[in-house]
């Protein structure tokens, strides 16, 4: 059993105990230890077999116990039952039209169906009135969900990593290629699918339906599929005959508004040929969100970036030492590394005073000398004080060669004074950096009202960067807004914010997000050498 499989496993055996309202804490652990097993170098079930799985991060001996039982027997027995008992296909199905999986499980209950076919079945013969508490207005609203045509779309975007995890799973198995947002690396994905070239289009559709993810099928015709998975996101499969592969291709991609005005679009086997047939350069798909018929720019590259400018440590909230930092980033090819641990007023998890923002620059010092010639960057992650001014006195600032500037509390202020209390910390003249500029966190916090323009200003006039923060649930700048800020003429700073080793594997999702907004390498500072960057660096 591969590692990917092992770890599908667990993700379902989260997902039911989750719908099974068992411990949260046990359903996160199992998640937690999928995605450790996804990363894992070696094969999960060679440990298993020679009693060192729990050399991995977060296996103990409780999930240990279900490895072992899942390498050796194919299957674990308790996630069978909670298949057979929480019909996930109903619960994927219900979650899809709007119900929680409790919902859904008692409205199962009620009618006796096992599976979205006979729930539809009894939706059509007039049966969810009878159910206790679903009224006509429910029964209307599902009935119309039950039939809705065209794009099918989640409640609420995936991020970005979850959404490329999911599709890249998916194409990786049918064969064929991701397509919708994902392709076009938007911040938030709602439409998911998967293009597929062949002549027969049946086999490849069973083997979508038969997926692990897909827990029941909303739409089928013959050449195309709708499946849910157990958290009622819809994908979409296309099976395109292999000489209109292209032409479905670039459909499937979108946006809709891009390939409408495209539109009418030749038949071709593949997109360059699609592109040829319209007398256009081929367009990155990050690009195709607007309307465009141009040539497109040399957009900034993930082989460019020379280094990484935003990390932690466990000095705050990371979980990797300085050093181990540095040889990971070193390993990806980098020249240097900015550590930025927190400052004190961030308040939720550990800042460094002062005298520890010291203390770590003697750390700092000894780690450059056994990773020279890569270079590790003494840098701080300065929270923005309520009045503009910052969380450390001036000469420690000083001291770095790096320092970014983040608001963290107080989002919510109104624009004048938010704005204000930004622009004041920028006239700091050692700020290089502002961090994740309008504070968002995708699905759970608004963008913060800065003005942005006037920032711009103020940036440009100081010298200060804007940075592309690469954590999935940032994404931040946007790239509508790095758009503006390379139109100011501010220069960008593609970073990571890592907390771990593997945190530094975002770089690729702030890199595609400033692709988005049309970036060029000359435009990304941290594509320069070191010299160019810092100056002056510390001995
Ligand atoms: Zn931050
Ligand atoms: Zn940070």
């Amino acid at each position: 059993m591969e590692n990917p499989e092992v770890a599908d496993r667990l993700d379902a055996f989260a997902a039911l105990l989750e719908l099974g309202d068992a411990n949260p804490y046990t359903a996160r652990a199992y998640r937690r230890a999928a995605e450790t097993i996804r990363g894992a170098p070696s094969s999960v079930a060679e440990l298993v077999r020679s009693g060192r799985v729990r050399e991995l991060r977060g296996i103990g001996p409780g999930i240990e116990a279900r490895l072992r039982e899942l390498v050796e027997t194919g299957e674990i027995a308790e996630l069978a039952e909670l298949e057979r008992e929480l019909a996930p296909d109903l619960v994927g199905l219900g979650r899809y039209l709007g119900l929680s999986a409790k919902r859904s499980v008692e409205l199962a209950r009620a009618l006796d169906v096992r599976t979205a076919e006979e729930l539809r079945a009894a939706a059509a013969a007039g049966r969810l009135r009878g159910v206790s508490g679903i009224g006509p207005k429910t029964e209307a609203r599902l009935l119309e969900a039950l039939a809705r045509e065209g794009e099918p779309r989640p409640r609420r975007g995936l991020l970005l990593n979850r959404a490329r995890e999911l599709v890249g799973g998916i194409a990786a198995v049918v064969g064929g290629e991701v397509a919708g947002d994902v392709r076009r690396w938007r911040d938030s994905c709602e439409l998911l699918a998967v293009v597929c070239a062949s002549r027969d289009p049946r086999p490849v559709l069973a083997r979508f339906t038969g997926l692990p993810q897909i827990v029941a099928v909303v739409e089928q015709d013959e050449r195309r599929a709708v499946g849910v998975t157990v958290d009622g996101v819809p994908v979409e499969l296309v099976v395109a005959e292999p000489q209109r592969f292209g032409t479905a291709l670039v459909r499937a991609t979108g946006s809709p508004a891009y390939v409408a005005a495209l539109e009418p679009l030749p038949e071709a086997p593949d997109e360059q040929t699609v592109y040829r047939g319209l007398g256009l350069p081929w367009c990155p798909p990050e690009l195709r969100e607007e309307p465009f018929r141009g040539a497109p720019p040399a957009l900034v590259d993930l082989t460019d970036i020379r280094g990484d400018l935003h990390c932690h440590t466990t000095w705050s909230d990371g979980r990797a030492s300085v050093e181990e930092m540095a040889r990971s980033a070193e390993e990806r090819g980098y020249e240097y590394l900015a550590i930025c641990d927190h400052t004190p007023a961030v308040g939720a998890v550990r800042g460094l005073t002062a005298d520890e923002v010291r203390r770590q620059g003697e750390e700092i010092a000894a780690a450059n000398e056994v990773v020279a010639p890569f270079r590790v960057l003494r840098g701080i992650e300065c929270d923005i004080l309520p009045d503009g001014r910052l969380d450390l006195p001036d000469d420690t600032l000083a001291e770095l060669d790096w320092v970014q500037a983040s608001v963290h509390g107080g989002q919510r202020m109104p624009r004048r004074e938010l704005t204000k209390r930004v622009e004041e910390a920028l006239r700091n003249p050692d700020v290089r950096c502002l961090s994740h500029p309008k504070g968002r966190i995708i699905n759970r916090r608004p963008e913060n009202a800065l003005d942005l323009e006037r920032l711009f200003e103020i940036a440009l006039e100081q010298g200060v960067a804007v940075e592309v923060n690469g954590l999935p649930d940032r994404l931040d700048l946007r790239g509508e807004h790095v758009r503006d800020a390379i139109e100011a003429g501010v220069e960008i700073v593609c970073s990571t914010d890592a907390h771990s080793v593997r945190g530094l594997d975002n770089m690729v999702l702030s890199v595609m997000t400033a692709r988005r907004g049309w970036a060029t390498p000359a435009q990304v500072l941290n594509t320069r050498p070191l010299p160019f960057v810092v100056s002056p660096i510390s001995p």
